[in-house]
C-alpha cells in the first residue's frame, strides 16, 4: 500500500481521536475523523456521563503539543491534595506531593473535548463528520462499515484508527473476524454521578463552593467509596462506586436519603437533589479491556486500537485520558519517525505501549483499594508522612508512585520497577541503620562492664 492510496479514518471524536486528528493534520496528512454522536458543540453532553476529569502531567504535555494547555488550564481547577472526609471523625487533608506545590486539574470532559474537536476542524487537511455510527471494518477490502442519518454506507479508508472507546465497535468487529483475543474484565462495582451544587446557588448566581475546591474529596467506606471533583461552577461532581446490586436495594427516596445521612452525614446536607440525581442518573460499569493485538493487517487496510478501545482502565488512578492522549502522541511520533510508513509505525506503536497500559491498568485497580479503604488508616497516613519527608531528602531520588504516575511522563512500565528499587534501597537504609543502631547499643552496654572490668583490676 502506498501513502497516496491510503485514506485516513479515524474513528471516535472523543478525547484521544480529536487530538490525533489534529496531530496527523498538522503532519500534513488527510484526515476523517467519523463519530457517533451529534455535535456535542450543539447538542450538549449526557447526564451522568463522567462530567470533570483529573488532567496532569501526561495530559498536559499532549496538550501542549497542539497548544491546548494553557487554555486547558485557565479553565482548570487544581487540586493540590486529597481531602479524606472520615465517618464520624474531622477532615484530614493529604497533599499530593512532597513539596505540596503540585496539583492534578479538575477539567469539565465536555469543555476539553469541545476545544479538541475545535483544533481538530481549524487543522487543515481534517473533515470531522458528526452522526456517524462505524459499524465494523472489512479489511480486505480496505472499508469502513458506517449507519449514517440516512441508513448504512461504507467508505474506503487504507488506514483506521479506531478511538472508540471502551465498547469499541471497531475492536468487537475485529475480534468477530478472529486473531484478536478482546477480554473485557467488569469490577462488580459500578459508579452513579451525584452533586453538590454551590453553597447559596440561585439560577442567577452559582454561590460558593460547598467543600474546599483545592482538593480531590474522598469519602472511604470500605466496599463504598464517594468521590467529589470540583467545578468552575462551584459545584462539585461527586462519583459514588459502590456495588452494582447495592444501588438497585435503594430503591425509594427514603432509603436513599437515609443510607446517606448515615454513611456521608457531610455530603447528604450538602446535596439537595441527591433522590432526584440517584433516580436518575444511570450506574455505569468499571472495565478493564486486555486485548491484543491492537493492530490488524488486512489486505485492504490496516487497522489500529487506541485509547480505550484498547486498553479501557478503571478510574481510580484519573489515567485513562492521560493515558489515551500518550497514545496519540506516541503513534504521531512514531510516524515521524518511520517516514510516513504506517504499518511500521503502528507495529512499534503496540509493542512499546502495550506493557505501559498493562503497568498502569494494574495500577488503576490497586488504587481502588487505596482508596476505598486505606487512605483513612493511621498507618497510611504515617507511611505518606515518611515518604514525603523521603523526597524532600533525597533530592529527587525518591518519589511517591503517585508522584511518578500523576506529575511525571516517566514510562508506566517503569514505575512499579523505579518503586521496587527505592523500596530496596530504603529498607537496605533502614536494615544499615538499625543494625548500626544495634553496634551503638553493644558498645554503650560494653563500656560500664569495661570500667566494671577496669575497678576489679584496680581492686
Ligand atoms: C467515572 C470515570 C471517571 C474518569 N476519570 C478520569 C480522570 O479523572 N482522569 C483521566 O485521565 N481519565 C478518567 N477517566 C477515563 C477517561 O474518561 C477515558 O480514559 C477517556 O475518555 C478515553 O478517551 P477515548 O477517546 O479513548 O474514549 P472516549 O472518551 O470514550 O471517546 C470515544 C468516542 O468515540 C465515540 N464512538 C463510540 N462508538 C462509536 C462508533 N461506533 N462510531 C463512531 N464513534 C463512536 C464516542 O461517542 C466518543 O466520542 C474516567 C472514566 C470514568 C468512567
Amino acid at each position: 500500500m502506498t501513502r497516496d492510496d491510503e485514506r485516513i479514518a479515524i474513528v471516535g471524536g472523543g478525547l484521544a481521536g480529536a487530538l490525533l486528528a489534529t496531530l496527523l493534520g498538522r503532519r500534513g496528512l488527510e484526515v476523517t475523523l467519523y463519530e457517533r454522536r451529534p455535535d456535542p458543540r450543539i447538542a450538549g453532553a449526557e447526564r451522568g456521563r463522567s462530567i470533570n476529569l483529573a488532567i496532569s502531567a501526561r495530559g498536559l504535555a499532549a496538550l501542549d503539543a497542539v497548544g491546548l494547555r494553557d487554555q486547558a488550564l485557565k479553565r482548570a481547577l487544581p487540586m493540590h491534595g486529597r481531602m479524606i472526609h472520615p465517618l464520624g471523625k474531622g477532615l484530614d487533608f493529604q497533599p499530593y506531593s512532597a513539596d505540596g506545590e503540585r496539583a492534578i486539574n479538575s477539567i469539565s470532559r465536555a469543555e476539553l473535548n469541545q476545544a479538541l474537536l475545535g483544533a481538530a476542524e481549524a487543522t487543515p487537511g481534517v473533515t470531522v463528520r458528526f452522526s456517524q455510527r462505524v459499524t465494523g471494518v472489512d479489511t480486505a477490502a480496505g472499508l469502513l462499515l458506517l449507519e449514517g442519518p440516512d441508513g448504512p454506507v461504507t467508505e474506503r479508508a487504507g488506514v483506521v484508527l479506531a478511538g472508540d472507546g471502551a465498547y469499541s465497535a471497531v475492536r468487537r468487529s475485529l475480534a468477530a473476524g478472529g486473531g484478536i483475543d478482546d477480554r473485557q474484565d467488569f469490577l462488580e462495582h459500578g459508579y452513579k454521578e451525584l452533586t453538590i451544587p454551590g453553597r447559596g446557588a440561585t439560577p442567577d448566581d452559582p454561590g460558593d463552593f460547598a467543600l474546599d475546591p483545592d482538593a480531590l474529596h474522598i469519602w472511604p467506606r470500605g466496599t463504598a467509596m464517594m468521590i467529589a471533583l470540583p467545578n468552575l461552577d462551584r459545584s462539585f461532581t461527586c462519583t459514588l462506586f459502590w456495588p452494582k446490586s447495592d444501588f438497585e436495594a435503594l430503591d425509594t427516596a427514603a432509603k436513599v436519603r437515609a443510607h446517606f445521612e448515615t454513611h456521608y452525614p457531610d455530603a447528604a446536607r450538602l446535596m439537595p437533589a441527591l433522590t432526584d440525581d440517584f433516580a436518575h442518573n444511570p450506574v455505569g460499569s468499571l472495565v478493564t479491556v486486555r486485548c491484543w493485538p491492537w493492530v490488524r493487517y488486512g489486505q485492504g487496510s490496516i487497522v489500529a486500537l487506541l485509547g480505550d478501545a484498547a486498553h479501557a482502565i478503571v478510574p481510580f488512578f484519573g489515567q485513562g485520558a492521560n493515558c489515551a492522549f500518550e497514545d496519540c502522541i506516541e503513534i504521531d511520533r512514531l510516524l515521524g519517525e518511520a517516514g510516513g510508513d504506517w504499518a511500521g509505525a503502528l507495529s512499534r506503536y503496540q509493542e512499546q505501549r502495550k506493557a505501559n497500559t498493562d503497568a498502569i491498568a494494574a495500577m488503576a485497580l490497586d488504587n481502588f483499594v487505596e482508596m476505598r479503604d486505606r487512605v483513612g488508616s493511621p498507618v497510611y497516613r504515617l507511611k505518606q508522612t515518611a515518604q514525603h519527608a523521603l523526597e524532600r531528602r533525597s533530592a529527587g531520588r525518591y518519589l511517591s508512585r503517585y508522584e511518578l504516575v500523576s506529575f511525571t511522563t516517566m514510562p508506566y512500565a517503569q514505575i512499579p520497577r523505579r518503586i521496587r528499587r527505592q523500596n530496596q534501597v530504603v529498607a537496605a537504609g533502614l536494615l544499615g541503620g538499625a543494625l548500626l543502631a544495634g553496634l551503638a547499643a553493644r558498645r554503650l552496654r560494653r563500656r560500664p562492664g569495661r570500667r566494671r572490668g577496669c575497678a576489679r583490676v584496680g581492686t
